[in-house]
């Protein structure tokens, strides 16, 4: 791997090559501040050479058989396991996640989303109906659209990217795939497997560089039809705004601001231990993450005990250590931005029970520039506040008390997002009250992040638009054509 100093340094996957860039933008360890690698800040021309090879891979790749791709998918699987430590420890350190969770959910996973694709595309079937009083039969069918555009965030960085490329090339897609700026390292290492997996080049092209650089020059590129972007939702406004005019394919994957509710009969100890990992895994940079949490009034003081005492066992520190929970939050600008939300509650009179500003962290000498925060639990402010209203995307979360099923179903709706929500309760006959009135994507009832990759993802209102998972995915990255024959 290339070493400039003792900067790592990237280079775009174009074509079956990796070319050197221009230019580079500093990448930081989170867990020490520190910069440790350069990443290719690419702009228009790097992106057009990207689709160009996509376009050019794109007759031969498209007309392959399913199994024929799955082969070099399963390949590719395979190769990224055999290397599961390695990756995991370079995820661990680019994104400050702990090296427990890369190894256990990130890696893990981005390995099975080329299996589950590899496999669900061998098994879509088409629609047909029969018109016989016109004498006439109907089907369909379903052709890869293209070169599919995919942006992706820096929370699990391959696992995100995985997800998009998995079904797109599935599906008979060549692709132009751009990560995170900040955390970009595992997609890179991914490319050099490409070619032992028999991934003819311009299959898959990486172009790393900024979203309004490189991500800009590719939504807005006229030979990108279709765009899966998953990150906030304002940056999918801009997104919106730039494809409008191509009238391309949009799926968005976007914000979210997650309620629990937590119902008097629900079993209290599982529902604290769960909802602690919901609240605070991966710092809480997961657009699933709990962040209101709605308690019955009658158990709020035993919930909330039991909650803040789960929560200082939780614990924060050096990712490469396997014994914290937590590691360091991504950036200097987004650990202040989520500080700022915990001295906005204390401006408002709320009180906080852990973590930020109560509970000091004891890190080692080397970690102390780096950008750690222990589990906040804040209780106290109102439904209209900014701490209940906007995504924090870091380890806070806010606990209030209600009294009514009805009043709850409402304040947890209350919001501009519309993503997952967790359900606490015995009650069967609730379970499906609430999940059905609930305005979002996901209802988890006794459970968090429980996933079949078979089922849709995604979510409502500002949370996003269209879905993604087995059926979803082949369809988004297909466009379907109707044939009529008059017998
Ligand atoms: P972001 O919107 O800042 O960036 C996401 C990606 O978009 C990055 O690759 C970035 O470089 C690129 N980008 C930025 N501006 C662009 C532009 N003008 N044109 C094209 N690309 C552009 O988001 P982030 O801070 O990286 O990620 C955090 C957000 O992602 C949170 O809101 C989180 O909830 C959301 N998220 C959603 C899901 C989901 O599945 N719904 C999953 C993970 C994260």
């Amino acid at each position: 791997m290339p070493v400039n100093g003792t900067h790592l340094v990237l280079e775009n996957y174009i074509g079956g090559e990796f070319l050197p860039c221009s230019a580079y933008i500093d990448s930081h360890d989170p867990s020490t501040g520190e910069v440790y690698c350069k990443v290719p800040d690419s702009g228009s021309e790097e992106v057009d050479a990207a689709v160009k090879a996509a376009k050019e891979a794109f007759p031969d790749w498209s007309s392959r058989s399913p199994a024929e791709r799955a082969q070099v998918m399963n390949k590719l699987a395979d190769l990224m396991e055999a290397r599961l430590e390695e990756f995991a420890q370079a995820e661990s350190k680019d994104q400050g996640k702990t090296i427990t969770f890369a190894s256990t959910v990130d890696i893990p996973r981005s390995v099975h989303n080329f299996r589950f694709f590899a496999s669900s595309v061998l098994h879509h079937t088409t629609e047909c109906s029969q018109m016989d009083h016109m004498g006439c039969l109907n089907y369909t069918i379903r052709s890869p659209v293209g070169v599919a555009g995919l942006i992706s965030p820096w929370n699990l960085p391959l696992y995100l990217l995985t997800w998009k490329i998995a079904p797109a090339i599935a599906a008979g897609n060549t692709v132009v795939a751009k990560p995170s700026e900040m955390t970009s390292v595992t997609a890179w290492m991914m490319c050099k497997l490409m070619n032992e997996a028999g991934v003819p080049p311009g299959v898959v092209n990486v172009v790393f560089g900024t979203g309004p650089h490189a991500g800009d020059a590719l939504v807005g590129h006229p030979d990108v039809p279709l765009v899966s972007f998953t990150g906030s939702t304002a940056t999918a406004r801009v997104i919106t705004e730039r494809g409008a005019p191509y009238c391309k394919k949009l799926s968005l994957e976007l914000g979210g601001k997650n309620p629990a509710l937590v119902f008097a009969d629900a079993d209290i100890e599982q529902c604290v231990a769960t909802t602690v990992r919901s609240s605070f895994s991966n710092q809480g940079e997961i657009c699933l993450c709990t962040s209101r949490i709605f308690v019955e009034r009658s158990v709020f003081p035993e919930f909330l005990e039991k909650f803040v005492a789960a929560a200082r066992k939780w614990k924060t520190g050096v990712p490469s250590d396997v014994s914290n929970n937590n590691g360091a939050l991504i950036s200097k600008e987004h650990l202040e931005k989520v500080r700022g939300f915990v001295k906005l509650a204390r401006d408002e009179g709320a009180q906080v029970h852990c973590g930020e500003g109560v509970d000091k962290l004891d890190l080692p000498e080397r970690n102390r520039g780096g950008y750690f925060m222990s589990p906040t639990i804040i209780t106290g402010v109102t439904d209209s506040s900014q701490l209940m209203q906007e995504e924090i995307f870091g380890p806070v979360t806010c606990v209030t008390p209600f009294d009514q099923e009805e009043e709850v179903i409402s304040r947890a709706n209350g919001v501009r997002y519309g993503l997952a929500a967790t359900v606490w309760t015995r009650d069967v006959g609730r379970v499906h009250r609430v999940a059905r009135r609930l305005q979002t994507g996901l209802v988890w009832t006794n459970c968090w992040l429980v996933r079949d990759l078979n089922l849709p993802f995604g979510g409502m209102k500002n949370s996003g638009v269209g879905r993604e998972g087995g059926k979803d995915s082949y369809h988004f990255f297909t466009e379907v054509k109707t044939v009529t024959i008059k017998q």
